[in-house]
Protein backbone atom coordinates (compact mmCIF):
# COMPACT_ATOMS: atom_id res chain seq x y z
CA UNK A 1 0.00 0.00 0.00
CA UNK A 2 1.30 3.48 -1.05
CA UNK A 3 2.23 5.64 1.98
CA UNK A 4 -0.07 8.34 1.42
CA UNK A 5 -2.96 5.83 1.17
CA UNK A 6 -2.10 4.69 4.61
CA UNK A 7 -2.23 8.62 5.88
CA UNK A 8 -6.14 8.70 4.29
CA UNK A 9 -7.00 6.00 6.43
CA UNK A 10 -5.93 6.70 9.37
CA UNK A 11 -7.59 10.41 8.70
CA UNK A 12 -10.98 8.57 7.69
CA UNK A 13 -10.85 6.13 10.91
CA UNK A 14 -10.83 9.22 13.15
CA UNK A 15 -12.89 11.30 11.32
CA UNK A 16 -15.60 7.91 11.07
CA UNK A 17 -15.27 7.57 15.02
CA UNK A 18 -16.32 11.44 15.40
CA UNK A 19 -19.45 11.78 13.06
CA UNK A 20 -20.99 8.05 13.31
CA UNK A 21 -20.04 7.17 9.56
CA UNK A 22 -19.96 3.74 9.09
CA UNK A 23 -18.64 1.59 6.43
CA UNK A 24 -20.46 -2.33 5.44
CA UNK A 25 -19.11 -4.76 3.30
CA UNK A 26 -22.06 -7.09 2.26
CA UNK A 27 -21.01 -10.24 0.84
CA UNK A 28 -22.61 -13.60 -0.13
CA UNK A 29 -22.99 -15.58 -3.43
CA UNK A 30 -25.18 -14.75 -6.61
CA UNK A 31 -28.40 -15.90 -5.96
CA UNK A 32 -28.59 -15.68 -2.15
CA UNK A 33 -30.69 -12.42 -2.00
CA UNK A 34 -27.78 -10.22 -1.48
CA UNK A 35 -29.13 -7.03 -3.44
CA UNK A 36 -32.22 -7.47 -2.49
CA UNK A 37 -30.89 -7.01 1.37
CA UNK A 38 -28.91 -4.10 0.75
CA UNK A 39 -31.52 -2.70 -1.08
CA UNK A 40 -33.43 -2.71 1.86
CA UNK A 41 -31.01 -1.82 4.19
CA UNK A 42 -30.19 1.50 2.28
CA UNK A 43 -34.11 2.26 2.52
CA UNK A 44 -34.15 1.60 6.28
CA UNK A 45 -31.21 3.03 7.49
CA UNK A 46 -30.33 5.85 5.27
CA UNK A 47 -27.27 3.97 3.71
CA UNK A 48 -25.76 4.82 0.79
CA UNK A 49 -24.74 2.45 -1.73
CA UNK A 50 -21.16 2.92 -3.45
CA UNK A 51 -21.31 2.16 -6.80
CA UNK A 52 -18.28 -0.20 -8.52
CA UNK A 53 -16.97 0.07 -11.74
CA UNK A 54 -16.62 -2.67 -13.92
CA UNK A 55 -15.53 -4.06 -17.12
CA UNK A 56 -18.59 -6.53 -17.36
CA UNK A 57 -20.84 -6.02 -19.86
CA UNK A 58 -24.12 -3.96 -19.34
CA UNK A 59 -26.81 -6.52 -18.78
CA UNK A 60 -30.42 -5.77 -20.11
CA UNK A 61 -32.31 -2.85 -17.61
CA UNK A 62 -28.95 -2.10 -16.05
CA UNK A 63 -27.95 2.02 -15.95
CA UNK A 64 -24.85 3.12 -16.04
CA UNK A 65 -24.16 4.85 -12.90
CA UNK A 66 -26.45 3.65 -11.04
CA UNK A 67 -25.91 -0.37 -10.82
CA UNK A 68 -21.87 -0.10 -11.88
CA UNK A 69 -19.75 2.16 -13.53
CA UNK A 70 -19.39 0.46 -16.82
CA UNK A 71 -15.77 0.60 -18.30
CA UNK A 72 -13.06 -0.22 -20.10
CA UNK A 73 -9.95 -2.69 -19.50
CA UNK A 74 -7.76 0.39 -20.22
CA UNK A 75 -9.56 2.84 -18.82
CA UNK A 76 -9.62 0.33 -15.21
CA UNK A 77 -6.34 -0.57 -15.48
CA UNK A 78 -5.57 3.36 -15.50
CA UNK A 79 -7.86 3.23 -12.05
CA UNK A 80 -5.85 0.77 -10.49
CA UNK A 81 -2.34 2.60 -11.49
CA UNK A 82 -3.74 5.85 -10.07
CA UNK A 83 -4.81 4.24 -6.49
CA UNK A 84 -8.50 5.18 -7.13
CA UNK A 85 -9.87 2.15 -5.84
CA UNK A 86 -10.28 1.03 -2.56
CA UNK A 87 -10.29 -2.83 -3.66
CA UNK A 88 -10.69 -4.31 -6.53
CA UNK A 89 -10.83 -7.78 -7.95
CA UNK A 90 -11.73 -10.15 -10.94
CA UNK A 91 -14.58 -12.35 -9.49
CA UNK A 92 -15.34 -15.27 -11.21
CA UNK A 93 -12.39 -15.56 -13.71
CA UNK A 94 -13.76 -13.11 -15.79
CA UNK A 95 -14.52 -9.54 -15.14
CA UNK A 96 -12.77 -6.62 -12.70
CA UNK A 97 -14.78 -5.24 -10.15
CA UNK A 98 -13.64 -2.04 -7.96
CA UNK A 99 -15.02 0.18 -5.36
CA UNK A 100 -14.03 3.96 -6.20
CA UNK A 101 -12.03 4.68 -3.32
CA UNK A 102 -13.26 8.98 -3.34
CA UNK A 103 -16.80 8.47 -2.56
CA UNK A 104 -16.55 5.99 0.29
CA UNK A 105 -14.44 7.96 2.35
CA UNK A 106 -15.71 11.30 1.80
CA UNK A 107 -19.45 9.87 2.75
CA UNK A 108 -18.20 8.06 5.56
CA UNK A 109 -16.31 10.65 6.65
CA UNK A 110 -19.47 12.86 6.57
CA UNK A 111 -21.37 10.14 8.80
CA UNK A 112 -23.45 7.83 6.33
CA UNK A 113 -23.60 4.92 6.24
CA UNK A 114 -21.86 3.26 3.17
CA UNK A 115 -23.06 -0.15 1.97
CA UNK A 116 -20.29 -2.13 -0.46
CA UNK A 117 -21.66 -5.55 -2.16
CA UNK A 118 -18.26 -6.85 -2.89
CA UNK A 119 -16.77 -10.29 -2.95
CA UNK A 120 -14.95 -12.37 -0.43
CA UNK A 121 -11.57 -10.96 -2.03
CA UNK A 122 -12.77 -7.43 -2.54
CA UNK A 123 -13.97 -8.07 1.77
CA UNK A 124 -10.83 -9.30 2.42
CA UNK A 125 -8.74 -6.41 0.99
CA UNK A 126 -11.23 -3.71 2.63
CA UNK A 127 -11.01 -5.25 6.44
CA UNK A 128 -7.00 -5.22 6.03
CA UNK A 129 -7.31 -1.58 4.69
CA UNK A 130 -9.52 -0.81 7.32
CA UNK A 131 -10.45 -3.27 10.11
CA UNK A 132 -13.52 -0.68 11.65
CA UNK A 133 -15.40 -1.69 8.76
CA UNK A 134 -18.19 -4.06 9.38
CA UNK A 135 -18.92 -7.37 7.09
CA UNK A 136 -21.51 -9.33 6.80
CA UNK A 137 -21.53 -12.31 4.38
CA UNK A 138 -25.29 -13.79 3.67
CA UNK A 139 -25.70 -17.16 3.38
CA UNK A 140 -28.13 -19.62 1.60
CA UNK A 141 -30.39 -22.20 3.98
CA UNK A 142 -29.14 -24.73 1.83
CA UNK A 143 -27.08 -25.96 -1.05
CA UNK A 144 -30.34 -26.86 -3.47
CA UNK A 145 -32.41 -23.80 -2.20
CA UNK A 146 -29.10 -21.82 -3.67
CA UNK A 147 -29.11 -23.56 -7.09
CA UNK A 148 -33.03 -23.50 -7.07
CA UNK A 149 -32.75 -19.79 -6.50
CA UNK A 150 -29.95 -19.48 -9.19
CA UNK A 151 -31.81 -21.00 -12.08
CA UNK A 152 -35.01 -18.86 -11.22
CA UNK A 153 -33.12 -15.90 -12.22
CA UNK A 154 -32.98 -16.92 -15.83
CA UNK A 155 -30.23 -14.36 -16.29
CA UNK A 156 -27.40 -16.91 -17.40
CA UNK A 157 -27.24 -19.87 -19.26
CA UNK A 158 -26.51 -23.27 -17.93
CA UNK A 159 -22.85 -23.03 -17.89
CA UNK A 160 -22.54 -20.10 -16.05
CA UNK A 161 -25.17 -21.18 -13.42
CA UNK A 162 -22.79 -24.10 -13.04
CA UNK A 163 -19.77 -21.68 -12.50
CA UNK A 164 -21.65 -19.57 -10.41
CA UNK A 165 -22.99 -22.09 -8.00
CA UNK A 166 -19.29 -23.86 -7.73
CA UNK A 167 -17.85 -20.49 -7.41
CA UNK A 168 -20.35 -20.29 -4.39
CA UNK A 169 -19.40 -23.13 -2.94
CA UNK A 170 -15.78 -21.68 -2.66
CA UNK A 171 -16.86 -18.16 -1.38
CA UNK A 172 -19.26 -19.81 1.60
CA UNK A 173 -16.12 -22.32 2.44
CA UNK A 174 -13.74 -18.93 2.52
CA UNK A 175 -16.13 -16.85 4.74
CA UNK A 176 -16.86 -19.61 7.34
CA UNK A 177 -13.00 -20.30 7.14
CA UNK A 178 -11.42 -16.92 8.06
CA UNK A 179 -12.08 -13.86 9.69
CA UNK A 180 -13.01 -11.39 6.99
CA UNK A 181 -16.47 -11.74 8.29
CA UNK A 182 -18.00 -10.05 11.73
CA UNK A 183 -21.22 -12.00 11.01
CA UNK A 184 -23.11 -14.68 8.58
CA UNK A 185 -26.99 -14.27 7.90
CA UNK A 186 -28.57 -17.09 7.10
CA UNK A 187 -31.39 -15.67 4.01
CA UNK A 188 -33.82 -18.71 4.61
CA UNK A 189 -36.61 -15.51 4.77
CA UNK A 190 -36.12 -12.44 3.68
CA UNK A 191 -38.05 -10.10 5.79
CA UNK A 192 -36.06 -12.28 9.23
CA UNK A 193 -32.85 -11.87 7.24
CA UNK A 194 -33.09 -8.27 6.50
CA UNK A 195 -34.12 -7.74 10.23
CA UNK A 196 -31.41 -9.62 11.88
CA UNK A 197 -29.21 -7.50 9.57
CA UNK A 198 -30.37 -4.31 10.12
CA UNK A 199 -30.48 -5.60 14.08
CA UNK A 200 -26.56 -6.37 14.09
CA UNK A 201 -25.68 -2.81 12.16
CA UNK A 202 -27.42 -1.05 14.66
CA UNK A 203 -26.16 -3.28 17.39
CA UNK A 204 -22.56 -2.61 15.68
CA UNK A 205 -23.26 1.19 15.42
CA UNK A 206 -24.47 1.88 19.18
CA UNK A 207 -21.42 -0.57 20.57
CA UNK A 208 -18.28 1.39 18.48
P1 LIG B 1 -22.68 -9.19 -10.87
O1 LIG B 1 -21.87 -9.32 -12.12
O2 LIG B 1 -23.64 -10.35 -10.68
O3 LIG B 1 -23.36 -7.84 -10.76
O4 LIG B 1 -21.67 -9.26 -9.63
C1 LIG B 1 -20.83 -10.34 -9.49
C2 LIG B 1 -20.11 -10.29 -8.17
O5 LIG B 1 -19.22 -9.20 -8.13
C3 LIG B 1 -21.02 -10.12 -6.93
O6 LIG B 1 -20.67 -11.14 -6.00
C4 LIG B 1 -20.67 -8.78 -6.38
O7 LIG B 1 -20.73 -8.77 -4.97
C5 LIG B 1 -19.24 -8.62 -6.85
N1 LIG B 1 -18.86 -7.21 -6.94
C6 LIG B 1 -19.61 -6.17 -7.39
N2 LIG B 1 -18.93 -5.02 -7.30
C7 LIG B 1 -17.72 -5.32 -6.76
C8 LIG B 1 -16.58 -4.54 -6.40
O8 LIG B 1 -16.51 -3.33 -6.55
N3 LIG B 1 -15.52 -5.23 -5.90
C9 LIG B 1 -15.52 -6.57 -5.70
N4 LIG B 1 -14.44 -7.13 -5.17
N5 LIG B 1 -16.58 -7.34 -6.01
C10 LIG B 1 -17.67 -6.72 -6.54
Amino acid sequence: MKESQGHTHLQMNIASEKSGGLLLVVSGPSGVGKTTITRELERRLGGVFSVSATTRPQADGEVNGRDYFFITEHDFDQKVADGDFLEHAKVYGEYRYGTPREPVENKVEAGQIVILDIDVQGAKQVKEAMPQAFSIFILPPSDEELMRRLKERRREDEASIARRFAEAKREIKFAESSSVYDAHVVNDNLQRAIEETCCLINHRRTTV
